[in-house]
This record gives structure tokens, sequence and C-alpha cells, in this order.
């Protein structure tokens, strides 16, 4: 019987050079001694798709080392970064032309420099994706976190990766203990869905099945901000995982607090697979309510249950080229009874991750919130990389 392969996460480091007002990360970075090694990287299962992701990954020197040998063991290889290391993803997709590379892109120049908090960061993204495509790297594009600041600029976005023949990745506020942030949370929840709306319709018109397959996505974000239940169930840690920096295996990035199903520097694949507390850990998952929305949870469960969002498409590209109609952020019932007054902002707001009392457990090991007395993350990151760059 052929081996099943599954979908992985690597967060090769909790070290960040930006500064993103919708993620605390960067205060909070792992200790590089202690980063996942090649000997724990070779112990993973064969994945059929491999998210690479940090912190920011290009932080890490030996990244063309980790992609080396997840090469060997993963059929699609995407890696997430701030694009701000130009010089070695270049070099690194000089090695792998036939991997993934989305660069976080937070809305227009002056919109995307605010929200993420790298100097010149939208020129320096915008001018690493442009030397990709030059080199004739099929697979690049931008990822966008759509929130009340930036909504305006999402079509905009869209327009402007379209012309470059670019992919176009999107996503919404989330709160977690990956992201070292319980606050976050969508003020004008029918401005932001309306942008969605106008992106849904955008990617429906479009000839590409892919695109008709991120209007479907898009769609789940409306539903998503307005704080309601997924519309396609979620299955993490069960064909699904994330490997932090430390080498602990847990289901996702999107808990409240870290889960662990076990730890892949002291366990083989196999004993942590199919161990006690990996057990545990699935039967949290499949009573958790925080209905995120994050591809990386959901792509698995758009081919798992391929039918939901294909029935979608289906009968919104009908709609779209026969009747005329196009999509409306209405058809969630939701967004129709907080326009009707049926509910209130209050109750919308209760029904979301944020809880501004809440105490955030980082998820950093003892020896990397030491390193912290004393020092911010930023000037223990900052001081790293000008470290980097004299050598
Ligand atoms: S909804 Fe899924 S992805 Fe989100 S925290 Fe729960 S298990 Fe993780």
């Amino acid at each position: 019987m052929a081996e099943k392969k599954l979908n992985g996460t690597v967060i090769v480091t909790y070290r960040c050079n930006a500064r993103c007002s919708m993620c605390n990360r960067y205060k909070a970075p792992s200790r590089q001694e202690e980063e996942i090694s090649i000997e724990t990287i070779k112990k993973l299962p064969k994945m059929y798709f491999t998210n690479i992701t940090g912190g920011e990954p290009f932080i890490r020197t030996d990244l063309k080392e980790i992609v080396r040998e997840l090469y060997k063991r993963s059929d699609r290889i995407v890696i997430s970064t701030n694009g701000f290391f130009t010089d070695r993803i270049v070099d690194l997709c000089k090695e792998f032309s036939d991997i993934g590379i989305r660069i976080s892109i937070e809305g227009l120049e002056q919109t995307n420099n605010e929200i993420r908090g790298l100097q010149d960061g939208f020129n320096r993204g915008y001018t690493t994706l442009k030397k990709l495509v030059d080199m004739g790297m099929k697979d690049v594009g931008f990822g966008m976190t759509v929130q009340d600041k930036n909504a305006s600029d999402l079509v905009p976005l869209y327009q402007l990766s379209n012309e470059m023949g670019m992919e176009f990745a999107t996503a919404s506020l989330h709160n977690s203990f990956y992201f070292v942030e319980a606050k976050n949370i969508i003020c004008d929840r029918p401005k932001v869905a309306q942008n969605f709306e106008n992106l849904v319709n955008e990617l429906l018109k479009s000839n590409s099945p892919k695109k008709w397959f991120r209007a479907y996505f898009n769609h789940g974000l409306i539903n998503y901000i307005y704080g309601q239940k997924r519309i396609l169930p979620c299955d993490m840690s069960f064909d699904t995982f994330f490997i932090d920096p430390y080498g602990d295996i847990m289901p996702c990035n999107g808990t409240k607090d870290k889960e662990v199903m076990g730890n892949l520097n002291h366990q083989t694949w196999d004993e942590l697979w199919n161990g006690p507390e990996a057990e545990a850990v699935r039967k949290k998952v499949r009573c958790c309510d925080r209905n995120c929305w994050m591809i990386g949870s959901v792509s698995p469960a758009m081919h798992k249950y391929i039918w939901v969002p294909m029935w979608w498409v289906i009968k919104h590209k009908f709609l779209f080229f026969w009747k005329k109609k196009k999509y409306s952020m209405y058809e969630n019932k939701i967004a129709r009874a907080y326009r009707g007054g049926k509910v209130t902002k209050e109750e919308l707001d209760a029904c979301s991750t944020c809880d501004m009392c809440a105490v955030i457990n980082d998820g950093l090991s003892v020896e990397s919130k030491e390193q912290l007395k004393g020092r911010s993350g930023e000037e223990i990151v900052d001081a790293d990389i000008e470290a980097q760059m004299k050598k």
C-alpha cells in the first residue's frame, strides 16, 4: 500500500526582523542554538506539501541545507517570507527553481510599511518578487493579511499581482500563541467584508479554476471575520502538522496556548505520531471552537471535502456568467443579520478569539525566555543580523 503523505509546516525560527502590528513574534525570538537541526528535519515523514515559515525563515543562514533536506521528502515546498533578504532568496531559488515563494505585503507602499514596520519593506518585497519573476520562477506571489487598516488595498494589490502574473494569497487577523497576540480584531466588519466581496468577484471573473477556488476561500474569510463556525471541518493533527523551532509537533498555529503532540528531537516520527500525547491533542482538535480560517488548515480541508467548494464554484460561475449575478457578501446569513440589526457588534466581538485580558503564552523554551532578561527581542535579532552581515 502506498505510504500516506502528510501536509506539514516547518517553523524554522521564531526570530523576525519585521515589526508587524498584528504579530508580536518579533518580541519573542527563539535562541538560535536551539532551532531545529538538519538531524530533526531528516526524521520528518513524506509530505505532499510543506510550508517553511518563521519568524523570518531567511534569517537562518543554513536555510538552503534545510530546503535541500525537505526537498527529498516533499512533493511541493512553499516558503513564506517578508522578502527582506533579497540576495538570500534569489540565491536559494537558483538551486530550487520549482519551489514557491510567498512574500507578505500588507497593502500598497504606505499601508504596507506602516503595518509591517520594515524600512522600505514594500520596495524590498516588490523588488525581490520582480527578480524572481525575471528569473523565470513560476510559483511566486504576495501574501496579505487583511484588516481594517489595509482592506481598501485588497483589490488594487490583487490587480498588481495579476499584472505581474503572480499568485495572491489572503488571510485575516488571528490570535494565538504563535502570533504572541490575543487582541487582534476586525472593527468594521461590513467594510472589510465588502472588500473581500469585490475580490471574490474579481477571482470568479477570471479563467483560472485555481482562482475560482480562491474565491471560495475568501468567501470563507467573510464568514470568519463575522466570528462564525468554519464552513469546512478542521482536521488539523490528523493528516496535517506543524513543527516549531524546538522540534515540538503541534496540530496548528491557531491555538491559544501551544499544544504539543510530541518532540521530534527526542522521539521517532512513528512513536510520536501514534503516541498518547498526539491522541490527546486530536481529541482537543475535535472540540476546538476557534474557527480559524488560515490557508494552512483550510487548504487540506478543501482537498478532503472537495465537493463542498466545488459545488460553491459551479453555482457561482453559473450565476456569474448566465444570470449576470455577482457574488454578494450577504449570502452569509450573519452579514444579513448584522445589517438588519438582529445581532450587535458586541455580540459579534464576543464570537471572535479577541481577548483583551488574556495572558499570552509565547511558546518559547526556558532558555529562549532567559535571553530576554535584560534585552528585548528586537535588540537580540538586530544584533544577530548585524553580525551576519559583517561575515
Ligand atoms: S480551528 Fe483548527 S486550526 Fe484553528 S486552533 Fe482549532 S484546531 Fe487549530
